[in-house]
């Protein structure tokens, strides 16, 4: 039997590629940074094909660092950036374009054309696709493409072009442009698949103006896709799971109950909650998107992001300046008992899901004279954790569950201060895994479920082991105070730029 399994994780920065063993131990991993084009002001692009040679020596890389052969690896699995939209010719595999990242603000204008034109249209996208109309998705950056790059259109009606996410895109070339496909968690972002009847949708893809030829078969994502061709690694290896990264991470937390969830604390933080196997829509401003499709099943998620988490603890330290590293803010939050009454809203860019403000501003709120840096540090780090729980009250609002454990990942759940305050104000359980490289092993037990390297999800959940549990010590009287105090502050940030003019 193969002794491991590869997953390629293609993030947005860089690449990288883990193998793991049985265990679920890192046998070896390599990472590289790509190109980050931005050609005008709120524009992301990357080149498809250096993404794809990118994610090509790392995975070479990471096999000769584990001494292993192509016959050494049961399956690979891709998780990948979701909804960047490449476009490339069927025949050559050639892009025929840079990629347009998901970050890429270009089509706003378009998405509020359409909004404006037809006002049922907003519903109608929801109800099929669990999304918002919004240029983060990929269906208007695929129209952009065919209506700005020369001879797209034509060629896309003749059916010469592909499109497809970066899993698409990867498992195209290692089959040497064998396989089209896609899993359906990275089908569910793109505003064009209808995420209650799994097909790509004729209407969504008319109103956008997308040929239908261009798109990848969307299948579950965990299932043998196709083989690598033998000039990669010497000889075929099976490609067999995919899975958009935010979906992927909830998979390798094994969150496989409804009602469990995750978050990852990066420079945002993405919270994603299994709802089971039916979708709901949500009436406080999260999105509906397919988790993953595994053994004839499709579990369903209610995701809501936080546009500004450790990014704050980024400002203290580069702004503000008051700590030298993120890790600082921990030892500084803990001189000091409280916040003394004050509270920090993060609201650079406006505020994410469940208020969805684009013109609220950060405050600091509750100073008095006795207020000193300690506590606006402490108040910070508290933000990302109050920002999270009206994320997670939301959902146990639009799901019914109430929230029985939340795993966590990403830089920032190392602070354990934060790891406790969060279990705190949320009065739920914080289990923090012993590897949070949850994304990458999302991936590799996707793809080892598919070809028997385990068994069932149950291997799986053996392998997730504990690094620290924190469980709830605020009585409710003081979460309620506080929780008050942070709705004020919230108050103070909304519709500030509007009436600024800013
Ligand atoms: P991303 O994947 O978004 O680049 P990472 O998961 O690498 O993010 O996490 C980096 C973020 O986490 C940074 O914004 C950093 O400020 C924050 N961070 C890292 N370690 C800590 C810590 N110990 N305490 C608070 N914030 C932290």
């Amino acid at each position: 039997m193969a002794k491991y399994v590869m997953a390629l994780d293609a993030g947005t920065t860089s690449n990288r590629c883990i193998i793991f063993d049985q265990k679920g131990n890192m046998i070896a991993g390599a990472q590289k940074e790509f190109t980050q084009f931005f050609p005008h002001p709120g524009w992301v692009e990357h080149d498809a094909s250096e993404i794809w040679q990118t994610q090509l020596i790392v995975a070479r890389e990471a096999m000769k660092k584990a001494g292993a052969e192509y016959s050494d690896i049961a399956a690979i699995g891709i998780t990948n950036q979701r909804e960047t939209t490449i476009l490339w010719d069927r025949a050559t595999g050639q892009p025929v374009s840079h990629a347009i990242v998901w970050q890429c603000r270009r089509t706003a204008d378009f998405t509020e054309e359409l909004k404006a034109k037809n006002p049922g249209i907003v519903e109608k996208f929801r109800k099929k696709t669990g999304l918002v109309i919004d240029p983060y998705f990929s269906g208007t950056k695929i129209r952009w493409l065919l209506d700005n790059v020369p001879g797209a259109r034509e060629r896309a009606e003749k059916g010469e072009l592909c499109f497809g996410t970066v899993d698409s895109w990867l498992i195209y070339k290692l089959t040497k442009g064998k396989v089209h496909v896609t899993d359906y968690s990275n089908a569910s972002r793109t505003l064009l698949f209808n995420i209650n009847t799994l097909q790509w949708d004729e209407e969504l893809c008319r109103i956008l103006d997308i040929p239908m030829s261009l798109l990848p078969e969307a299948k579950p994502s965990s299932c043998v896709y196709g083989e690598t061709d033998p000039e990669f690694f010497g000889g075929p290896i099976r490609i067999a799971g995919a899975c958009g990264d935010q979906q992927c991470a909830l998979f390798g937390q094994t969150c496989f109950q409804p009602g469990e969830a995750k978050n990852t604390y990066g420079t945002g933080a993405f919270l994603l909650m299994n709802i089971g196997e039916k979708p709901i829509l949500s009436q406080n401003g999260l999105v509906t998107t397919i988790a993953w499709g595994l053994d004839h099943e499709v579990v369903y998620a209610l995701e809501g992001s936080v546009y500004v988490a450790g990014a704050a603890i980024q400002w203290l330290r580069d702004e503000l300046r008051v700590v030298d590293s993120s890790p600082d803010s921990e030892y500084f939050a803990t001189r000091v008992k409280d916040t003394n009454g004050c509270y920090v809203v993060p609201a650079f860019t406006g505020l994410g899901a469940p208020y969805w403000d684009p013109y609220a501003r950060g405050v600091i709120t509750g100073l008095t004279r006795g207020v000193n840096k300690y506590h606006i540090i402490r108040a910070t780090l508290e933000s990302l954790a109050f920002q999270s729980n009206d994320v997670l009250q939301a959902m146990e609002r639009d799901s019914g569950y109430r929230l029985c454990s939340l795993k966590v990942d990403g830089g920032a759940c190392r602070n354990d201060f934060l790891m406790q305050f969060q279990s705190d104000i949320s009065n739920a359980p914080i289990r923090r895994p012993s590897c949070v490289e949850t994304t990458a092993m999302g991936a590799s037990y996707l793809a080892g479920l598919a070809v028997g390297y385990w068994d069932s999800k149950e291997d799986v959940i053996k392998n997730w082991s504990i690094d620290r549990e924190f469980t709830p010590r605020m009585d409710s009287e003081e979460r309620e105070k506080q929780l008050r105090g942070w709705r004020q502050a919230v108050a103070a940030t909304r519709g500030w730029a509007k009436e600024s003019g800013e």
